[in-house]
This record gives structure tokens, C-alpha cells and sequence, in this order.
């Protein structure tokens, strides 16, 4: 097929967008899940021609943008990392920086770097049945608009908006007479050392900053409406490093990331099988760490059951220790108003502060914004139901990655990239091209995509499209049960309608 260069005149939207280039697949965004998607094609369609469309100016993603103090992962590399290619650092809980590097070395290794296209935004995809074809249209760079055709879309766009993160608006927040700060807009120059600082939240962010500042800050308050599990892991993976240099790196690797499959499985399914019992764990855990006198029933037992909300990992306990060396305290209680100096709180406590960090989440926005429409009807995402979460109803030739909310992002998405081969293969094979979910089992419930009751979760309700009560519209969150499918079930299974569109000669 090779890539090809040919470039029409096409003017048929009104649009100042005048030149299509042509490939078989075009991936949108270049992320953690862009290059591994980019990976799997080259390895597993080496004839498909693609390039990967890329809003910003470098490529990693969430590793690139966040830059916060401490920026790490949560979950532990040997899942998060890609199947395909071993984590050998140390640390199992990585910073963001390390992520970064091994995210830039698997594309440049792999030549995937040159093709990527940087500062092209994605903002317009159009399908059109006639030709089996999408257009998309894309902010580029200079201000110029350009129009790029593909037979297959495939967003790795993430989940969330890179332009600005979630800030709820507190009364009085023009008063406050020190800095304001979002996790997702770190200041480079952002000078805290000796400053009192306030985070505001209990979420990964907050868990992760809040050590990473105190360590150099005058005091740092973690102020959180209510509280979230937080469970102290080691940040070295005994085992892995056990076996390092004794076995080869591939097998040890697959080892180890099928015990952490198989741990994180344990605990969420032990978690929804047995919650009382996970909570007291749990609890019972940060108590032994904090000491008796600790008030851990008001700061660290939190009103939900383990897993309705992702659980918080710390590496070897640091918040616990910040906490306990009195470098850091927890705050539970909610803001009445900014003052001059810092917060008022319901309860009529006063915060002082320097800087306030305000990390309050994400706002979700799926398909990188991007406005799409199926034969010039726009389409809605939260009217639609996903396949095995990522295609969608009525939505032809595209595809999502969206990882697990339950374990490691890269498990589902190294799965659905591994997929969407065997997927084009097999339209190859039989001359097909086009594949579109049909939900036709009017049996089949629609339901909330993900059961979380995290905020940014309850947000996002009226853009997150539909999950059914039936595989293949069942989102499994189980990597085990994912890869049966996503590996060995047919591709012909009923749902997926397969067509043969003739190709029309160019005017
Ligand atoms: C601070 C933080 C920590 C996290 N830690 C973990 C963790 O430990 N474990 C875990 O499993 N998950 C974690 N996550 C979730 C994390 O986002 C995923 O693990 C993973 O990085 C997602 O990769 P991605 O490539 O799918 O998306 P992203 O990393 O979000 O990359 C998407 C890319 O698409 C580009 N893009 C978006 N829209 C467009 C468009 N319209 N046109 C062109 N380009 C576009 C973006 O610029 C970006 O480069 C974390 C998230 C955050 C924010």
C-alpha cells in the first residue's frame, strides 16, 4: 500500500483546508498509547502506511505535560509499561521523567518518532460511507488548516483536556494575596521552599505533591473535603530485582507483570467481594503507619467502599512519614471562602498559606475534543455504546484506547492496539473495508460506562458514551478476561458489520 503522497484539490466543505495526503491509519496523539499503537501496526501491518497527528510539540503525552513536584506513576511500571518492551529501572513506582525517557526511547528505537507530526490538532473528523474514507481536519502549524484522509482513525488522544485542568471557584479566590497553583500548570520558577503551603484535594496528585513539596517547604496542609484510601507500597519490586541479571529480561518481566496483574486483580475483586474487610485492612494499615494517637478514622477512612474510587498508592509510605515527621499535616473539612492569608473553613478554622495548590482533577474529554460526524450527522459519544470499550455504535473504522480505571492504562491499551491489527488483518483478508458495531440485541441494557464514584467520573456522565450489559459491550475491567477476547475471540462475532465499499476513481 506505502504512504501515499498523492495531494487533491478538495474544497467540497467550503474550507480553506485544501490539500488531502492519504494513509491507510491515522493515530492522534502521541502519547503512551500513540507510540505503542504505533508499535503493534508497524510490527503487525508493516504494508499499512500511517502517521500520528500530534496536538503538541513533544511527544509523551501526560508525561510530558505534568510537571508537578514528584510527578509519578501510581501503579507500578511492570503493568504500566508496555508488554512489548521491559521496564529495567529499579523502581517500580516511576517519576515522570523516567516514564517520559522510556516512552521517547521505545519511538526511537522503533522509528516511530518520524512519524509523528507535532503541533497538529486535531479538531473535525468526517466519515464518509460513499468512500470508506475519513477526513480529518487539523489545526497545523502557522495557522494553517490542513485536511488528511485515512481509511482507519485511531485516537490515542487520552481522557482528559490538556488546556486547562478542573477548578470548582471558591468565594473569595481574588483575595488571596499568595500564589494560586494547578498540578496541570506547574510555574517552572515556582520557588516553595520555606513557604507554607496548602494542597487542596486527596487524590493521586495531592498524595504525590504533597510529600515531594513538604520535602523542602515550612509545613504543607493536604485540606480535603473527604478522605480516600491510601495504601503505602514498596517502590522497588523485590521480585523483579530478585530476578534482574539472573534470568532474561523479557521472561523476568513477563513474570513480574503477571504477579501484579494477578495482585491488582485480587485486591479489586477482593475489594467488591469483601469491602468491610479490605476497609479495616486497609485503614487498619495506615493507623500501624501514622501510630495509635493518630486520628485516622477522620483523615484516612473514606465514606466509600475500597475501589468505588481508584485506590491511592504511596511509595514506601512517604506521605505517612511526611505526616509523621510533622512536615505535613491533614486537613478534613470544607472551604468557606479565600481569605488575604489563606482559607476559612466551614468548621471556622483559618489556613494561612504562601500557595495554594489546587489540585482538583481533570476535566474528561474524550476523542481530544476532536468533533466527528458519520456521513455529515454529527455524532453524540454519550449516545452511543462502546465495544468492548473502544469502538463505538454506528461509528465506522475508529477506534479509542482507553485503559483500565481499575489497573495499569497500558494492560487495555496494548490489548485494543494488538486488536485493531487483527482486526484490519482479517479485513484484508476478506476484502473488506469497512467495520462498524451495530448493537442490534434490543436485550442488551445500557448502562454507565465506568461505576467509579470519583468526581471526575460523576462530571464527565454526559460525555462518557454507554456500556452495555452484555459482552462485547461489556467492559470487562479484568485484564485476564480482556485478553481471551481481545486475542482469541472471532473477529466475526455478529456484532462488527464488515462491508466491501468500491473504491471510486479520483475526478
Ligand atoms: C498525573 C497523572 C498520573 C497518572 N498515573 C497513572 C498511573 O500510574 N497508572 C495508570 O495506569 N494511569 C495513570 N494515569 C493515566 C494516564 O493518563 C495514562 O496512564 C496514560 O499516560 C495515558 O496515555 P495516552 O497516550 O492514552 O493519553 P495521554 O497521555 O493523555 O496522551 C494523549 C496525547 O494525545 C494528544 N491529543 C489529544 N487530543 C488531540 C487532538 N485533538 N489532536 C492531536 N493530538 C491530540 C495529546 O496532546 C497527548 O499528547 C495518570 C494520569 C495523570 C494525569
Amino acid at each position: 500500500m506505502g504512504e501515499s503522497t498523492a495531494l487533491l484539490a478538495d474544497n467540497s466543505r467550503g474550507s480553506d483546508a485544501q490539500h488531502i495526503e492519504h494513509f491507510d491509519v491515522l493515530i492522534v496523539g502521541a502519547g503512551l498509547s500513540g507510540i505503542g499503537a504505533a508499535y503493534h501496526l508497524q510490527k503487525e501491518s508493516p504494508d499499512k502506511s500511517y502517521a500520528i497527528l500530534e496536538g503538541r510539540n513533544a511527544m509523551g503525552g501526560t508525561w510530558d505535560l505534568f510537571r508537578y513536584p514528584g510527578v509519578r506513576s501510581d501503579s507500578d511500571m511492570y503493568t504500566l509499561g508496555y508488554r512489548f518492551r521491559p521496564w529495567r529501572d529499579a523502581k517500580a513506582i516511576a517519576d515522570g521523567p523516567s516514564i517520559l525517557k522510556y516512552i521517547r526511547e521505545t519511538a526511537s528505537e522503533n522509528g516511530i518518532d518520524r512519524k509523528i507530526r507535532y503541533n497538529h490538532r486535531v479538531k473535525l473528523a468526517s466519515w464518509s460511507s460513499v468512500d470508506a474514507v475519513w477526513t480529518v481536519e487539523v489545526a497545523a502549524p502557522e495557522g494553517r488548516t490542513l485536511r488528511l484522509s485515512c481509511n482507519f482513525l485511531y485516537m490515542c488522544s487520552g481522557y482528559y483536556d490538556y488546556s486547562e485542568g478542573y477548578m470548582p471557584g471558591w468565594p473569595g479566590m481574588g483575595r488571596f494575596a499568595g500564589k494560586i497553583v494547578h498540578p496541570q500548570k506547574w510555574p517552572e520558577d515556582l520557588d516553595y521552599k520555606d513557604k507554607r503551603v496548602i494542597v487542596i484535594g486527596s487524590g493521586a496528585t495531592s498524595v504525590t505533591l504533597v510529600p515531594a513539596m513538604a520535602k523542602t517547604a515550612r509545613h504543607v496542609v493536604m485540606l480535603q473535603r473527604s478522605p480516600t484510601y491510601i495504601l503505602a507500597l514498596p517502590s522497588q519490586d523485590f521480585i523483579a530485582n530478585l530476578l534482574r541479571g539472573k534470568i532474561p529480561a523479557r521472561i523476568a518481566y513477563t513474570l513480574v507483570r503477571w504477579k501484579n496483574v494477578l495482585i491488582g486483580m485480587y485486591l479489586f475483586n477482593r475489594s467488591r467481594q469483601k469491602p468491610e474487610k479490605m476497609k479495616k485492612w486497609i485503614v487498619g494499615l495506615a493507623q500501624k503507619a501514622l501510630g495509635p494517637e493518630y486520628d485516622v478514622a477522620k483523615h484516612f477512612t473514606p465514606r466509600y467502599n475500597p475501589w468505588d474510587q481508584r485506590l491511592c498508592l504511596i511509595p514506601d509510605a512517604d506521605l505517612f512519614r511526611s505526616i509523621r515527621e510533622e512536615k505535613a499535616s491533614v486537613v478534613t473539612d470544607e472551604i468557606e471562602t479565600f481569605t488575604e492569608k489563606g482559607l476559612l473553613l466551614r468548621s471556622g478554622q483559618e489556613l494561612e498559606a504562601d500557595i495554594i495548590v489546587t489540585a482538583t482533577g481533570l476535566k474528561v474529554q474524550l476523542m481530544g475534543g476532536m468533533e466527528i460526524s458519520v456521513d455529515g450527522k454529527q455524532v453524540n459519544l454519550s449516545h452511543t455504546m462502546a465495544y468492548k470499550g473502544m469502538m463505538y455504535s454506528d461509528i465506522p473504522n475508529l477506534a479509542s484506547s482507553f485503559g483500565y480505571t481499575n489497573a495499569s492504562w497500558t494492560l487495555k491499551s496494548d490489548l485494543t492496539a494488538e486488536y485493531v491489527c487483527r482486526l484490519l488483518r482479517h479485513m484484508d483478508a476478506h476484502g473488506y473495508n469497512t467495520c462498524t458495531p451495530r448493537k442490534r440485541d434490543t436485550s442488551i441494557a445500557e448502562e454507565s460506562a465506568i461505576d467509579f464514584s470519583s468526581g471526575y467520573i460523576q462530571r464527565a456522565k454526559d460525555v462518557l458514551p454507554k456500556q452495555g450489559s452484555q459482552r462485547p459491550w461489556r467492559l470487562h475491567q479484568n485484564y485476564a478476561l480482556d485478553l481471551l477476547e481481545f486475542r482469541f475471540a472471532s473477529v466475526e462475532d455478529g456484532t462488527i458489520e464488515f462491508g466491501r465499499v468500491p473504491k471510486r476513481s479520483s475526478p
